[in-house]
């Protein structure tokens, strides 16, 4: 099911009847900040007692008696009326809030209760309220300072739109890729191993593979040429690509640059590997477009409490490739890779959960783009013009580019309601001359060359898992690491359940299954691990050299030859 959408100043009123009934109750408590998103809204505390999940029915029970007199009041203070507010409030969290703001700061009040309005607020109250969770949080976002105790919330109008989120909370539950992932033996992690470094187990592991496969093929056909290159590398080439100056806190490095004469590093990019593949070589305008691919790793520093299962991990796999171009192939290298994506996105069944981003500069902020004004205007029209051409679903996003260039982002939301960059496409007018890539014209002058970034796939773990929880659990056949098993209605048909098999295998990924158990009970078991087709024979299949065949949904599509079970489904990945 859809995700439910929360309204975000119905919750602002949730978050400020949380905090003001929460200093009803616990008069000595000081008050943090709050914030309102698609989980509802939470506010954060520091309790000089223990609140445990127990004490929140309480708090909402409270929640409840304030909304129904609701005395609200917004203001606007400067900084100082704001800070000798809160500090004769004694709150020193929101004095501290307060101080590092710019301007004019907005208040809300409820009753004796004020709060930096980080949030929108209705007029009326919401007509129910519900706690969700209790969890701890460093005071803003940071572990070196204080943690405190953080209460999630919902607020709704009516019962009925709190009985619709249940459900949908339900439904997430059972589309979690960290749970299913984990009950279908796709991948496990290991305390020993670490967080955010799962073991991807043999069945995961296909699936990961089957992609790579697909896409690598798809590449091939389109001229990208397949790289390998180094996991690790000196820390120099990371100095002159500059991630050593912006990026150093985010990456694994190795040795110490006091003691040791080489520094080296795990790459958080592949961009500066596949700029010195160009650069091994002469380039002439004859050569471009080149494109350089590589199913890479990449390696990010994270902090291990933002560590979940496949989707925020310390090492992925990106489908990942630079085209270095010329400026007058910008709109064919765009068209391509947005045709590739479409494609891959079509096959996959998820063109209705995507949309495209583009995301453009903006000229009054000179600071934060490289100052290319021609550059920008002139690649913006390309892109929009191939975006029109091929009548994507677009939207525009202006001031959201990188610094180096536009870009076009592949947005999903996932099965939480939280919108995601699944895949990118960017130009880039600002790394190619910083490494001084160039390529002879047909003048002979050395000119710079267009350099593209574009993840076909993104991350395969990432992706992996969004599929788990858009399909909860159940992949299309050709993606499925195990496409059918076949087993007897007892064990007398072993040996013609062993002749299936190995008709079949080969063919597609089969298993057998001739365990001593009941044929409902393994029915049951290969439902529940999302086999799609389910083969069972007895003595009349035997006598007739047919097959029976279910599908993991249930239904029973009755008795078929070799050939007709074949044209059931799509065994092998989609090509073009
Ligand atoms: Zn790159």
């Amino acid at each position: 099911m859809n995700a439910v959408e929360l309204n975000e100043e119905l919750s602002g009123f949730g978050a400020l009847l949380l905090a003001s009934a929460v200093k009803s109750i616990y008069p000595t408590v000081k008050l943090g900040g709050g914030s309102v998103g698609e989980f509802g809204y939470y506010f954060d505390f520091e309790f000089s007692v223990p609140v445990k999940t127990e004490d929140l029915s309480k708090i909402e029970d409270e929640m409840k008696r304030l909304g129904k007199r609701a005395e609200v009041s917004v203001m606007e203070k400067t900084k100082s009326e704001a800070v000798k507010l809160f500090d004769k409030s004694g709150e020193p969290f929101l004095v501290e809030l307060a101080g590092t703001r710019k301007g004019k700061i907005g208040i809300v009040k409820l009753g004796n209760t004020s709060v930096v309005a980080d949030f929108a607020i209705c007029e009326k109250s919401p007509s129910v309220v519900k706690l969700t969770q209790i969890t701890g949080a460093y005071w803003k976002g940071d572990a070196k300072n204080k943690m405190l105790t953080r209460i999630y919330g919902v607020a709704f109008k009516s019962k009925d739109e709190l009985a619709k989120y249940h459900e949908w909370q339900e439904d997430i539950k059972r589309r979690d890729h960290n749970k299913i992932g984990r009950e279908l033996e796709y991948f496990t992690t290991d305390p020993m191993i670490g967080q955010g470094l799962p073991l991807i187990l043999p069945k995961g592991a296909r699936i990961i593979k089957t992609l790579q496969r697909w896409v690598e093929d798809e590449e091939e056909k389109r001229g990208y040429m397949q790289v390998y290159t180094p996991d690790l590398t000196k820390s120099d080439l990371f100095k002159a690509s500059g991630h050593w100056t912006h990026y150093k806190d985010g990456m694994f490095v190795i040795g110490d640059e006091r003691l040791d004469d080489e520094v080296f590093a795990l790459k958080p990019m592949n961009c500066p590997f596949h700029i010195a593949i160009y650069k091994s070589q002469i380039r002439s305008y004859r050569d471009l477009p080149i494109r350089i691919s590589e199913t890479g790793k990449q390696y990010r520093n994270e902090n291990s409490g933002e560590m979940h299962g496949l989707t925020r991990v310390r090492q992925y796999t990106l489908s990942d490739a630079h085209i270095f171009c010329r400026p007058d192939q910008v709109q064919q290298i765009f068209d391509e890779c947005l045709q590739l994506t479409d494609f891959l996105v079509r096959s996959l069944g998820i063109q209705d959960r995507i949309w495209y981003r583009f995301s453009k500069w903006d000229p009054n902020n000179r600071e934060k783009y490289i100052d290319n004004k021609e550059a920008w205007e002139k690649s913006e029209a390309v892109i929009r013009e191939v975006l029109v051409r091929n009548k994507m679903k677009f939207v525009e996003a202006a001031d959201e580019a990188a610094f180096y260039g536009p870009k076009i982002d592949i947005q999903a939301k996932n099965v939480y309601g939280k919108e995601d960059t699944l895949f990118t496409v960017q130009l880039d007018f600002a790394l190619a001359e910083k490494f001084g890539l160039s390529y002879i014209d047909e003048n002979g002058q050395k000119i710079t060359p267009f350099l593209v970034h574009r993840a076909s796939l993104g991350a395969y773990e990432r992706t992996f898992a969004f599929l788990l929880e858009h399909f909860a659990g159940a992949l299309p056949v050709w993606l499925s690491p195990t496409q059918a098993v076949v087993m007897g209605i007892t064990n007398k048909q072993d040996d013609y359940v062993d002749e299936i098999f190995k008709n079949l295998r080969g063919k597609l990924r089969i298993e057998k299954d001739i365990r001593a158990e009941k044929v409902g009970y393994k029915i049951r078991e290969h439902s529940k691990k999302k086999i799609p087709y389910l083969i069972v024979v007895g003595e009349k299949e035997r006598e007739e050299g047919k097959i029976s065949v279910r599908t993991r949904e249930g239904s029973d599509l009755g008795t078929m030859n070799i050939e007709e079970f074949f044209g059931l489904g799509q065994f092998n990945a989609p090509t073009e």
